[in-house]
């Protein structure tokens, strides 16, 4: 898949559209969910353009991916996460249900989360 720079995640990277922004640096932006599924729901965005997981970790520098995941941690830790537990996830392709084309990862805590998936297979 190639990557569409008019996805909504490129346009809040880009400053077209607001997020409600929790931290960023020079690899990646964590911002508010804005449909949150949880007491805590967080996006953690690559500043790169990468589709998705598989894309990310084969094209992106090492310096990128690290800087991706301890921010990703990093936001867990700053909310206080791993205390109580918590959830990340990254939905990919249609299976996985990913409706934005651009790499993510969802932080979601503040409550039991139930099972893995809303419905057995
Ligand atoms: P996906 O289904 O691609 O894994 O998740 C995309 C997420 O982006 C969804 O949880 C959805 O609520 C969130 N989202 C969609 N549009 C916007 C937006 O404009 N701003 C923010 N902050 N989140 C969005």
């Amino acid at each position: 898949m190639s990557y569409d720079d008019n996805n909504i995640f490129a346009k809040i990277l880009r400053g077209e559209i607001p997020c409600d922004k929790l931290y960023e640096d020079e690899y990646a932006l964590a911002f508010n969910d804005l449909y949150p599924k949880a007491p805590v729901h967080i996006l953690v965005i690559p500043r790169g353009k990468y589709t998705d997981i598989a894309d990310f970790s084969a094209r992106a520098s090492a310096e990128e991916i690290a800087g991706f995941w301890r921010m990703v941690a990093k936001v867990a830790e700053d909310k206080e996460l791993p205390g109580e537990g918590f959830r990340t996830i990254a939905n990919t392709g249609v299976n996985g249900g990913q409706e934005v084309p651009h790499f993510h990862v969802h932080l979601l805590g503040g409550q039991a989360l139930g099972p893995m998936l809303a419905q057995a297979a």
